[in-house]
């Protein structure tokens, strides 16, 4: 039997190629609400969905169809972004995951609510303490369990690549306003703001940067937010155009880790990780969606291989998990070294040293 931690993207989609493979998994979830972030998935995580049978998830009340993305980086002037692989959904992720999460309950037997404590290893298979002291045992365990990295132990050093924070916000538009649905990245001194339409007439708007480099008071003070937001040029025309530029200085923003972080290893014995439990990409690029999903497709079949003695597969998933975040670190690298304009300020002097 493989157990699967992790209510996110990655472990119900491990979850689901399990039972689509004929496994009966036990699908450990923790009762934590996600919270309702605005999110891209790109055109490869939309067929990700679809090749699970999931392409019904993206309705309106979920996601809504990109009509491109704007930006302005490396110059004053707003351009959008082509984007070769067609332009995705912008998704409001927690919706998704209940949608999704709903669809499982109904499809498995063997879900379960728990936290997990602590994931051992035997020579046999794998042990996961549940907070309850209860114990469950499998032959193989997939973790993706997100930053929380349950079975991260010693052994796997995760290392963490820079502090980028999210400081964000989720807003009501006016019922009268109507907006297109694109994207907006604009990059500024202290690092790059992110608006995106979401379902339900919201728009989330970001502001990402370093922990150290933004104001102690950033988190209580609405107005310090609002002040940063103002001093923006494409975001700040964007939210008085929308009529959300008074509500600001009402609502302090809640900063959520965005830093990337990277585990030494994938793979370990009977331990398999998946997402975020791998590694956690910086937003920018906007493909840790895509990510979970072809990561808990691979987990399972990688699980599914090792309980019938054959090593392969995971070795395999391992080696391009790997090469896929060495191009990651090197296509973000040279996105950020596109925008010279902040060269002389911390937050981009962090990210255009060489990559070691
Ligand atoms: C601010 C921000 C913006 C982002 N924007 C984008 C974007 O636009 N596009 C994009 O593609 N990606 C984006 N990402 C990244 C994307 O959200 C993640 O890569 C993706 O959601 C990871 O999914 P996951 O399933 O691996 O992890 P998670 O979604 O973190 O899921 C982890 C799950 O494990 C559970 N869990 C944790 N500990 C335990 C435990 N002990 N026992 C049991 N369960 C446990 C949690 O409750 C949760 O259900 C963004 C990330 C951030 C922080």
């Amino acid at each position: 039997m493989i157990i699967v931690v992790g209510a996110g993207i990655a472990g119900m989609v491990a979850t689901r190629r399990l039972s689509m493979q004929g496994h009966k998994p036990v699908w450990v979830s923790a009762a934590a609400p996600p919270a309702a972030l605005g999110e891209t998935l790109s055109e490869r995580g939309v067929r990700f969905l679809n090749a699970l049978g999931w392409s019904g998830a993206l309705d309106a009340t979920v996601a809504l169809p990109s009509q491109g993305r704007f930006s302005v980086w490396g110059s004053a002037g707003l351009r959008t972004v082509q984007d070769e692989d067609g332009q995705g959904y912008l998704v409001d992720k927690a919706r998704l995951e209940d949608r999704l999460g709903q669809w499982l309950q109904r499809d498995i037997q063997g879900a379960q609510r728990a936290r997990v404590q602590r994931v051992e290893s035997l020579s046999d298979g794998v042990r996961a303490v549940l907070d309850d002291g209860s114990v469950l045992q499998g032959q193989a365990l997939i973790d993706c369990t997100g930053r929380a990295a349950i079975s991260s132990d010693a052994q796997t050093e995760r290392r963490r690549l820079d502090r980028l924070v999210a400081v964000w916000r989720v807003f009501d538009l006016p019922e009268h306003v109507q907006t297109l649905s694109a994207s907006l990245v604009e990059a500024v001194e202290l690092g790059w703001w992110y608006m995106s339409p979401m379902p339900g007439q919201r728009m989330m708007v970001a502001l990402f940067s370093d922990a150290d480099l933004l104001p102690e008071s950033l988190s209580r003070d609405a107005g310090c937010w609002s002040g940063l937001a103002r001093s923006s040029d494409a975001v700040r025309v964007r939210l008085e155009s929308l009529g959300i530029d008074c509500v600001l200085d009402q609502v302090t923003p809640t900063v959520s880790a965005a830093a990337s972080t990277l585990a030494s290893c994938v793979v370990q014995g009977r331990i398999l990780r998946a997402g975020d439990a791998v590694a956690t990409m910086d937003p920018l690029a906007a493909t840790g969606l895509a990510t979970a999903l072809w990561s808990g497709v691979q987990s399972a079949d990688a699980a599914l291989a090792l309980l019938k003695g054959d090593a392969g597969p995971a070795h395999r998933y391992e080696k391009d998990y790997l090469l896929g975040l060495v191009h990651h670190l090197n296509s973000q690298h040279a996105l950020y070294g596109m925008e010279q304009r902040y060269a002389g300020q911390p937050f981009w002097q962090r990210r255009h040293r060489p990559l070691d």
